[in-house]
């Protein structure tokens, strides 16, 4: 397969660097071919998504949401090619990627359905001949930069939204999902989608995100990536007083009080570390325990990570598959390095059968560091997590708050009392009892605080707030 430019309406293969995508379950297969972008593929994205904008905006809500339910149909159709594809480019093991796919559906309907809902207020005015009310309004062109960990569903959760609010986008996927998101932009183009209403270029991320940031003329930009990249992207877009949100890395911790149901709550651990190969930003990296279930604990986690199976993405029986590249192998690399020369091996999974063909790498959880320590307080994005004692709940709430970032965290426990305390006191957007950090729903708000989001929210109803701005109207009808 090989990469394309989707540009109003137009496939688009641009002319510049070649990149062969390779499996990361067997580096030596093939899987595609990547078409490097210029600038030039900007501005023209930007050309046709400002001409496509205007009638987009004037269709009705409902007429937008019957196109967003024609991408979810087509998306459903071609679910399992999708899944499998993505599956092949960046490693997740497919169940995990399938779910993903079918996120994507539900988040279409969800955002579909949205074309019929109020999108305003009515609002007294103290005059009684003044009729006054709010209404949201599209904010033009809206840039949407994507990371490779959810190549579907983050660019649905942000696609779908911006368009039900009659935005047109211009999608930069990350070079490790490209494949996929041409993949994702034919099925799409099956649907009565105007030309121009979504255009997707493909590109280095410096390159065409840098263009899109500081020359393209865009109204918006909504990204997902690493807290670096997020950073220098709220100064851009900050100068140019345009709107942004960056949802970017997490650091995310599960806490075990000594009441909680260690049967139930190991396998939600591991689900929560390991699934996805531990890339995902809401993925557990920090386990805190109660000091008095402290063994207990590390004798369930150490027989429940001997059954754990690292595989080829495509094995169904696999828990986990490679992590997604050369880079991702390197970087988790070197934090299993630091883990293995600075902490205790509490329990780790057999390597993969098939360890030396891919980027493989068995999951692990590591004690015997102190809360400073970079495994502690850096995201690994790889199988890697690590055990910290607390002598009780306060302190684990100390522990758990002591990061830069404040993604998701979750308590286990039985007790009422401590459940509601923890969701008071714990620094995080996404705060969570007897569940993974990860796996929150798409129709609850999505995102993190301190270092982890640019404290707007994704998903639900809040990412309609992102998508449009409030319009205050005021009619004086008889005077
Ligand atoms: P990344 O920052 O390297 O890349 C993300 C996207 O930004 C890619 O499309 C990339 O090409 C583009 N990009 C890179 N440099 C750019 C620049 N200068 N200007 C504009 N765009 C640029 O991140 P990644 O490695 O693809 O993703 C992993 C990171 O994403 C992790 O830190 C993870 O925690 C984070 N993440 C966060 C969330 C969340 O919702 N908070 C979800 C998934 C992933």
């Amino acid at each position: 397969m090989q990469s394309k430019n989707w540009i109003g309406g137009e496939w688009i293969i641009p002319s510049g660097q070649e990149v062969t995508v390779k499996n990361p379950s067997r580096i030596t297969e093939e899987v595609g071919v990547l078409r490097l972008s210029d600038s030039s593929h900007v501005f023209a994205a930007e050309q046709a998504a400002r001409l496509a904008q205007k009638s987009w905006a004037e269709l009705t809500g409902a007429a937008r949401g019957e196109i967003l339910f024609q991408m979810a149909s087509a998306l459903e159709t071609h679910a399992d090619d999708l899944a499998r594809l993505a599956s092949q480019e960046m490693g997740k093991q497919i169940g995990e990627m399938r779910g993903e796919v079918a996120r994507g559906v539900n988040l279409l309907r969800y955002y579909a359905g949205e074309g019929m809902r109020s999108n305003g207020n009515l609002i007294p005015s103290a005059d009684t001949n003044v009729l006054q009310y709010s209404r949201r309004v599209p904010l033009g062109v809206v840039a949407v930069i994507t990371p490779w960990n959810f190549p579907v569903a983050i660019p649905i959760w942000k696609i779908a939204p911006a368009l039900i609010c009659g935005n047109t986008v211009i999608w930069k996927p990350a070079e490790h999902g490209a494949l996929t998101a041409t993949r994702l932009a034919e099925i799409f183009a099956e649907t009565k989608l105007p030309a121009g209403v979504l255009n997707l270029v493909i590109g280095k991320g410096r390159q065409i995100g840098n263009t899109l940031i500081e020359e393209a003329k865009i109204d918006a930009v909504s990204f997902t990536g690493s807290t670096d990249t997020g950073k220098q992207i709220a100064v851009g877009c900050a100068g140019r007083n345009i709107k942004y949100q960056t949802e970017m890395g997490g650091k995310n911790a599960a806490v075990v009080l000594a009441d909680a149901d260690l049967d139930k709550a190991v396998p939600i651990l591991l689900s929560g570390a390991f699934r996805s190969a531990g890339q995902k930003c809401t993925a557990t990296s920090r386990i805190i325990v109660e000091k008095a279930i402290y063994q207990p604990l590390v004798e369930r986690l150490q027989t429940a990570m001997a059954a754990l199976r690292v595989g080829e993405a495509s094995d169904h029986g696999a828990y986990l598959g490679p992590v997604a590249s050369a880079a991702q192998y390197e970087t988790v690399g070197k934090y299993v390095s630091l883990a293995n020369e600075q902490a205790r091996l509490v329990a780790e999974s057999p390597a993969a059968a098939v360890a030396d063909q891919g980027y493989f790498i068995r999951p692990m959880i590591v004690e015997g560091v102190d809360a400073s320590h970079a495994l502690v307080q850096e995201e690994v994005f790889g199988p890697l997590a690590v055990l910290l004692a607390a002598d009780g709940f306060e302190e684990a709430v100390e522990l758990c708050n002591q990061s830069v970032y404040g993604l998701s965290a979750s308590l286990f426990t039985r007790d009422l009392a401590s459940a509601h305390r923890f969701l008071d006191l714990a620094q995080a957007g996404m705060v969570r009892v007897n569940q993974e950090t990860a796996g929150v729903e798409y129709q609850a708000p999505f995102g993190g605080m301190k270092l982890s989001s640019s404290h707007t929210r994704e998903q639900g109803q809040a990412a309609l707030d992102f998508y449009s701005e409030i319009k205050t109207c005021a009619i004086k009808y008889a005077w």
